[in-house]
């Protein structure tokens, strides 16, 4: 076992405020929605509902929410995440995705993140039950963006074509970590060059698709290494990167190798848009899906 590394100060979660924050908190209630802002107690709900600024304080108003679909249950097993595990997941309710679109739409956030565990149990991954999801969603409310960030439907270039030919304004996929840790960090099935093979057809796919990429760092990593996964992802057209501190969520977990500071956040972040991520969120408590809307408006849209 390592020896424990201490959490540092920086890391203490803030209390979310703010009205626009207030407003979802209570229009919530009656729908059943599946956030992981909710459900994952995430640090970030405060600036991310609130459409960015600080936790209680005004940004560009672009609210931001993600929403879980295909269950709670995934047939993997990363050693960095405590989500449930089985090989054989119960079967997607196929009124999810009208009823998820509906929820969404009726619920008052600008950008909505759609995610999933992986469903490798699924013929193509989930990928339909996503497109079905966005397509509705667009119809329902067609000035509401959306992201979806996925799995890499097991490298089925067919399941990512479909998603990214869904109507969707960003494709997300998650190469977690530096490619020397892969095989400690995340479950077998997946992998550096799987990963990198579905950003780059995701980007192929439409003329101007937006792609979006993510790292945890506090592993292991040198720099050196972060460096590189930073120019491969860039080397196939990854837009967007975020950078956020690994934490351990249970004991049976990888232990943090390191605690990230602030600034070294900041350099990463620095570094990154020099060498032409359009923009890229960096920081202790970053979560993937951290400010997108607002971010995505300030950095790609104006
Ligand atoms: Fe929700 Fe993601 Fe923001 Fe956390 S970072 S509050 S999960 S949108
Ligand atoms: Fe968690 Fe995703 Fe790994 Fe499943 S595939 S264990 S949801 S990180």
């Amino acid at each position: 076992r390592d020896p424990e590394v201490k959490k540092p100060a920086w890391l203490r979660q803030r209390a979310a405020q703010g009205e626009k924050y207030a407003r979802l908190r209570e229009s919530i209630g009656e729908l059943k929605l599946n956030t992981v802002c909710v459900e994952a107690q995430c640090p970030n709900i405060g600036e991310c509902w609130n459409g960015g600024g600080g936790a209680g304080g005004e940004g560009d108003g672009i609210a931001t929410a993600t929403i879980m679909v295909l269950g709670d249950t995934c047939t993997r097993g990363c050693r960095f995440c405590a989500v449930k595990t089985s090989n054989k997941p119960p079967p997607p309710d196929p009124l999810e995705p009208l009823n998820t679109a509906l929820a969404v739409a009726s619920w008052g956030v600008d950008y909505v993140v759609l995610t999933s565990v992986d469903r490798d149990d699924l013929p193509d991954g989930g990928s339909s039950h996503f497109v079905q999801t966005v397509k509705a969603l667009k119809e329902l409310k067609p000035g509401i963006l959306v992201e979806c960030l996925t799995s890499d439907f097991r490298g089925d270039l067919e399941a990512v074509s479909s998603l990214a030919n869904s109507g969707l304004d960003v494709y997300a996929h998650n190469i977690e970590t530096v490619r020397s840790l892969q095989r400690i960090v995340r479950d077998p099935r997946a992998g550096y060059d799987q990963s990198l093979a579905v950003l780059k057809h995701a980007k192929s796919c439409r003329e101007g698709m937006i792609t979006k990429s993510s790292i945890m760092l506090g592993l292991g990593e040198t720099d050196e290494e972060v460096r590189q996964t930073m120019m491969d992802l860039r080397a196939i057209g990854v837009d967007i990167l975020t950078l956020g501190q690994y934490l351990q969520p249970t004991e049976r977990h990888l232990t943090v190798r390191e605690y990230v500071t602030p600034e070294k956040f900041q350099f990463w972040k620095e570094y990154g848009e020099s060498v032409g991520f359009r923009y890229v969120a960096s920081g202790p408590l970053v979560r993937s899906s951290y400010r997108a809307g607002e971010l995505f408006v300030q950095n790609l849209v104006r």
